[in-house]
């Protein structure tokens, strides 16, 4: 019987309720030091091909379970275990005298700074290499299989923290919730449980040490993960699908139950994102498009006319609806090697976003143009915005370069504290603003965004980031402006309501986010919203700001 006194508390990152047994991530195998030679070089040989073999099969089942992507990396991955040459160069380390499982995984690392020296499509392969030698090593050693475990029924995936590579493939239909130790609200494990609708808490401490099995609730809205009785799980779990349910029946345009729209809008990052909103009354259009895609693992920048071509499917994809393309936003997390920017001491304060121009203004230029074209040929209603503006300067540089072009719709992301502060000024020169929470979350608690030590400095219910969007939301008020949120925050039911009273006038999300924010914002008059807005400002830390709106959307 699991102590129903148990109750932890972390940041809610993706909403919902999930219920059911915990089970946690497998750490991949340690080898051990290698102690005896080898005598019998054929069976050991055998015995390392079959491991692979048994690999290269596992993946190819868990390929036909897959989507289409991720049934595609499986796929390259199970090509790999069963590599001839893999297979030679096994065979060599083990008549040299290692064991099957050190062979292999001496085999995959030769393998695999191979990889990482030709660089490229190769190059970001490499780290799947690591899979395929933590599988094999696992198997000849008898110990539990790394990843994701598959126990059979439904279940609360508890991990420190999740690697892309283990949260690919995860099956909506058996993982309920996810909930781990580390990560914050712009982690990869928040960004994907959003992206697919699974429920999940992060940097929930003491999460870890629950021992498999412990039948727990997890609330994705509050952010708490509590100790059930195992019969209580299918009926939380029935309540939630039935929640789910109801927000999913909600459709069309976003707006408060009495009327007010709000656009509610995607992130996305390729036009891929867009499957499945074809015909869809509730799309209304692209909030945030990362345009990053089109420059990585390059080793020089792509021509405008490859831009351009890329930009016409996307604006084609989006079929006459409203497009905010966001420029190229390298540096810090995210360096690009043509731009050819060096290392840099504090990379996040450092040269990214805009201030790439400084040193490259042909790239922003190049991209401009494609997507000037791109507009005008398609007919699409494309607006274009710069990350990481820091002064009214810098915004209306950008604004008068996009209007040069033909693109008559630019604005000014607000990341940066000093840009929200002079938001009012920023509206004199730009046609929109659209706040980007995660950085500014990050630069005005200064604190690194990747730092799943600091995940409640980053809640986006901190009163700090809070008022900062309420002064952006006002100046918008006052210009009559569109002023929106494109950071994570917009995608959490409780906030967009507050979010909304504020002023804020469309809401940008991944799509899986945006049935929950439709049927909060659907559930609560535009005065509602003013009033929660109210209560949010008036709370002196983020614990009691989302307790006491969620006290008065309860009551
Ligand atoms: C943000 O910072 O909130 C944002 C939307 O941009 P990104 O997450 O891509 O930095
Ligand atoms: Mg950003």
């Amino acid at each position: 019987m699991p102590d129903l006194a148990l109750r932890l508390s972390g940041l809610a990152v993706s909403p919902g309720t999930g219920a059911g047994p915990v089970h946690s991530l497998a750490p991949p195998p340690s080898l051990p030091a290698q102690a005896d030679v080898v005598v019998d070089a054929v069976a050991e040989t055998a015995r390392a091909v079959a491991a692979l073999e048994q690999v290269a099969a596992d993946l190819e089942r868990r390929a036909s379970g897959a989507t289409a992507t991720a049934a595609d990396v499986l796929e390259a991955q199970a090509l790999i275990a069963r590599d001839p040459v893999l297979a030679e160069s096994v065979a060599g380390r083990v008549l040299d005298g290692a064991g099957a499982p050190w062979a292999i995984d001496a085999a995959l690392r030769e393998q695999q700074a191979v990889f990482v020296e030709m660089g490229g499509y190769l190059g970001e392969r490499a780290a799947d290499l690591d899979d395929i030698r933590a599988r094999a090593v696992a198997l000849l050693l008898g110990v539990p299989m790394p990843g994701v475990p598959s126990p059979g029924v439904p279940f609360v995936l508890v991990a420190d923290d999740l690697a892309p590579a283990d949260t690919a493939l995860l099956d909506r239909a058996m993982v309920r919730a996810l909930v781990t130790a580390r990560g914050g609200p712009t982690s990869h494990t928040a960004i994907l449980a959003r992206a697919l609708g699974i429920p999940a808490v992060v940097g929930c401490r003491g999460i870890l040490d629950l021992p498999d099995g412990t039948t727990v609730r997890v609330d994705g809205t509050a952010g708490t993960v509590s100790a059930i009785r195992a019969e209580e799980v299918a009926a939380v779990q029935a309540e939630a699908d039935a929640e789910r349910v109801a927000a999913v029946a909600a459709s069309g345009p976003g707006r408060t139950s009495d009327g007010h729209p709000v656009k509610l809008l995607r992130n996305i990052g390729s036009s891929e994102d867009l499957v499945g909103t074809e015909g869809d009354d509730g799309f209304e259009g692209v909030g945030l498009f990362r345009s990053e895609f089109l420059y990585l693992g390059r080793t020089t920048a792509p021509s405008g006319d490859e831009q351009e071509q890329a930009y016409r499917k996307l604006f084609e994809a989006v079929g006459g609806a409203k497009v905010v393309v966001r420029t190229l936003d390298a540096g810090a997390d995210n360096p690009l090697p043509f731009l050819g920017l060096g290392d840099e001491e504090n990379p996040a304060l450092g040269v990214r976003g805009l201030r790439v121009a400084r040193r490259r203004p042909e790239v922003l230029a190049e991209q401009l143009g494609a997507v000037a074209r791109a507009a005008i040929a398609t007919g699409a209603d494309v607006w274009v915005m710069a990350p990481m503006v820091s002064t009214v300067d810098e915004a209306a540089d950008f604004a008068e370069q996009a209007h040069a072009v033909g693109l008559p719709r630019a604005g000014a992301m607000v990341e940066v504290p000093a840009a929200a502060l002079q938001a009012a000024r920023l509206l004199e020169v730009v046609d929109f603003l659209s706040i980007g929470t995660n950085d500014l979350s990050q630069y005005a608690l200064a604190a690194d965004r990747m730092n799943g030590d600091l995940a409640d400095l980053l809640d986006p219910w901190q009163p700090a980031l809070l008022q900062l969007i309420a002064m952006c939301a006002a100046a918008g008020r006052h210009a009559g402006k569109s002023v929106s949120v494109c950071g994570e925050a917009a995608a959490d039911p409780l906030l967009a309501p507050v979010l909304v009273g504020m002023g804020i006038t469309s809401l940008s999300m991944s799509s899986a986010s945006v049935p929950a924010v439709r049927a909060a914002l659907l559930s609560r008059t535009w005065e509602d919203c003013e009033h929660l807005a109210a209560v949010a400002l008036a709370a002196r830390d983020a614990v009691s700001a989302r307790t006491e709106v969620a006290a008065v959307v309860r009551r």
